[in-house]
């Protein structure tokens, strides 16, 4: 017998059909012996139309309404999906986050989760009911609602697995695993069976959207075994009373690198359209300038990614080309020209046709020549790289975005990553 916990995503509980399949799912869970607390999100898109009315009553409004209102979702799919276990025979009762409770810091609307009392919870599953928990919400210190920030649910499915000590914590979604690069501009990329939590914080970062980048922290900080698997996968559904047959595919474990036995170099390759570049032409080129440039920018809480800065050719002035998200572009280029007497340069440039591209691994800890082979094969394709960064388990490239499916399949190739079975 084994705890578990079990995460269903907006599609996967987008109807009340679906909710009865995930219903199925657990139910197989629980017929194999094991305690089971469940972790939901809303219908997908019921949260975006919370949003969306909280925004159409007042732009500037009261953050802890806001949470109040788009918390609702999540209370409607743990009473859904705790009646659909009822129907099929199974014990179970819906807990809201401050039922349980999941208590958080106090900010509302990215409140993080300070801890979670599982005094209840355990006593629940120790008598064999299923625990279907609200994702995304938990309690303030001013005991009221608070949610986790967009996606928040993954975040919190890993806290409930950690305050039980479940053994495992299953994140049901649309895909059935973590795969080498997108599928989608790669047909030939693999579902890797397992990957370590340091390579899949890259990659969630890099916008393989798969997991929010805050829940793999948080399984990483407390060793939670995370499984993405399919709830799409085929399983017969079980009509009235009867359990399905089941095929559930294993999905990608994302798990401590010690048990990762057999480690490829690179692991994955990502890409990320949500970047924009900018270059300041002819800065001075003494002390203090970056200074001058980053504070500004970090003031207004802008993220700078990669840097690269010329060298000068005259010892005075020189160019240097960095990185924000796409989003804070304009925002940026303000604070920048807001500040140009300050920094002093004579020309901004800027441009959003450009893609990140990194390769990813553990594996480069240990082995040498992984950044050269990136530039080799993009050399070979005639693709120009415009900026670099590096840090011990990535290797990233700025180009333009032209080439990011040429460069995406070269590099998965480069780096054997290809899936030999597909044509
Ligand atoms: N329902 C919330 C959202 O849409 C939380 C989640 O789905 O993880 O962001
Ligand atoms: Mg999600």
């Amino acid at each position: 017998m084994a705890r578990l916990v079990m995460k269903f995503g907006g599609t996967s509980v987008a109807d009340v059909e679906r909710i009865r399949n995930v219903a199925a799912h657990v139910k197989r869970e629980v017929d194999d012996g094991n305690e089971v607390a469940v972790v939901v999100s809303a219908m997908s898109g019921f949260t975006n139309q919370l949003v969306s009315w909280t925004k159409e009553a007042a732009v500037l409004h009261d953050a802890r309404e806001y949470d109040t209102i788009v918390s609702a979702g999540e209370q409607v799919t743990v009473g859904l999906l705790a009646i659909a276990l009822q129907e099929i025979g199974v014990s179970a009762r819906s807990w809201l986050g401050w039922q349980v409770p999941i208590r958080t810091d106090a900010t509302h609307g990215a409140a993080r989760i300070a801890d979670i009392d599982a005094t209840l919870l355990n006593e629940r599953l120790s008598q064999g009911q299923v625990a279907v928990v609200a994702g995304f919400q938990g309690i303030g210190p001013d005991g009221r609602i608070a949610t986790l920030g967009r996606g928040g649910s993954d975040t919190s499915a890993v806290a409930v697995a950690a305050a039980l000590g479940a053994e495992r914590c299953d994140i049901y979604t649309d895909v059935d695993g973590v795969y080498t690069t997108d599928p989608r501009i790669v047909p030939k990329a693999r579902k890797l069976d397992k990957i370590s939590y340091e390579e899949m914080l890259e990659m969630a970062s890099l916008g393989a959207k798969v997991l929010q980048t805050r829940s793999v922290e948080l399984a990483m900080v407390h060793g939670v075994r995370l499984q993405v698997r399919s709830s799409f996968d085929a399983y017969d559904a079980p009509q009235g009373s009867g359990s399905g047959t089941s095929y559930i595919g294993p999905g990608t474990l994302v798990c401590g690198e010690e048990e990762i036995v057999e480690q490829e170099v690179v692991s994955g390759i990502a890409y990320t359209k949500d970047e924009a570049k900018i270059t300041l032409i002819k800065v001075a080129d003494q002390p203090g300038v970056a200074a001058r440039i980053f504070g500004p920018l970090a003031d207004a809480a802008i993220n700078v990614d990669m840097i690269v800065q010329n060298m000068s050719e005259d010892g005075k002035r020189t160019d240097l080309t960095f990185t924000v998200p796409g989003n804070d572009l304009d925002r940026a280029v303000a604070v920048i020209e807001g500040a140009r007497d300050m920094i002093g340069y004579e020309q901004l440039l800027s441009a959003t046709d450009v893609v990140k591209v990194s390769v990813i691994g553990i594996g480069m800890r240990s082995h040498a020549g992984v950044a050269q082979k990136m530039f080799q094969t993009l050399a070979d394709k005639g693709i120009n790289i415009h900026v670099i960064s590096t840090s011990e388990i990535k290797v990233s490239v700025l180009i333009s975005a032209e080439y990011t499916e040429l460069a995406v399949r070269a590099l998965h190739s480069a780096y054997d990553l290809d899936d030999d079975a597909v044509a």
